[in-house]
């Protein structure tokens, strides 16, 4: 595999293409940003935990029958993708109440939620990602019915999936944000993308609660290394 022109610089992540025009090189920063990019900083070694932590999860979701965007990791900050056309929604599923829903509910921050919920985000950085329902989503052309059927079985099944392999690790998955492309090169079928890491997931202790996730970024609560390692220790040893 060699390593083509740079394609796509994100705030995390940067994706280059590579000698084979169906697979890209996605490649993990320690850059940081939270507030619509308002609060920039590093988290020093983020971008090799989240390089493995996101490779674990793409392969346990395999082996349970979750296809991805992965197919192998290739450096201490790089793994080999799919080359997909993404679709430019953000879908977030959450089991417990934090973050946004706070204010958008009224509720405290842990209310246990009685079912999942699958809410959408527009990915527009002009419009500041603003919420769709699957509504304006099929009305504007962002997806079709039978992709949103697909994405948010996909959604449930890994809410399901990654819950588990947590719970095992006394972790609680609170919510997280996955995002989807279409198989071009082969029959358009939807599949996850992106990564699963401690930037995207909101991760707690199940016994003192304690935020093992991007929060302690967000809130500047300290100790935000060290949360990323031990999300990482806890999962793979
Ligand atoms: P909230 O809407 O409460 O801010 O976020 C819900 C969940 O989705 C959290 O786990 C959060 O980490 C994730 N999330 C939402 N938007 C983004 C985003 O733009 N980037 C990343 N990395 N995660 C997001």
């Amino acid at each position: 595999m060699i390593k083509g022109n740079l394609l796509y610089e994100g705030k995390a992540k940067t994706v280059y293409e590579t000698d084979n025009p169906n697979e890209l090189l996605v490649y993990f920063k320690d850059d940081a940003t939270a507030g619509n990019g308002e609060k920039h900083g590093l988290i020093p070694g983020k971008g090799v935990i989240n390089n493995k932590i996101s490779a674990f999860f793409f392969k346990q979701l395999k082996d349970r029958g979750i296809k991805s965007h992965f197919i192998e990791t290739v450096g201490e900050r790089e793994m080999l993708v799919k080359r997909l056309d993404m679709i430019k929604l953000e879908i977030v599923v959450r089991n417990i109440v934090a973050g946004s829903l706070v204010k958008r509910l009224g509720l405290p921050e842990g209310t246990p939620l009685n079912v999942p919920v699958i809410e959408y985000d527009y990915k527009s950085d002009e419009l500041g990602d603003p919420m769709l329902n699957r509504w304006h989503i099929m009305a504007i052309d962002v997806a079709t019915i039978d992709e949103l059927n697909q994405i948010e079985h996909i959604a449930l099944t890994t809410n399901t999936i990654l819950r588990e392999i947590l719970k095992a690790k006394n972790v609680d998955l609170i919510d997280f944000k996955l995002e989807f492309g279409r198989d071009i090169s082969g029959d358009g079928e939807v599949l996850l993308a992106d990564e699963i890491s401690p930037d995207n997931c909101r991760f707690w202790d199940t016994q003192t609660h304690e935020k093992l996730d991007k929060d302690r970024f967000r809130q500047d609560l300290g100790g935000v290394e060290e949360a990323y390692q031990e999300i990482l220790h806890r999962l793979t040893l």
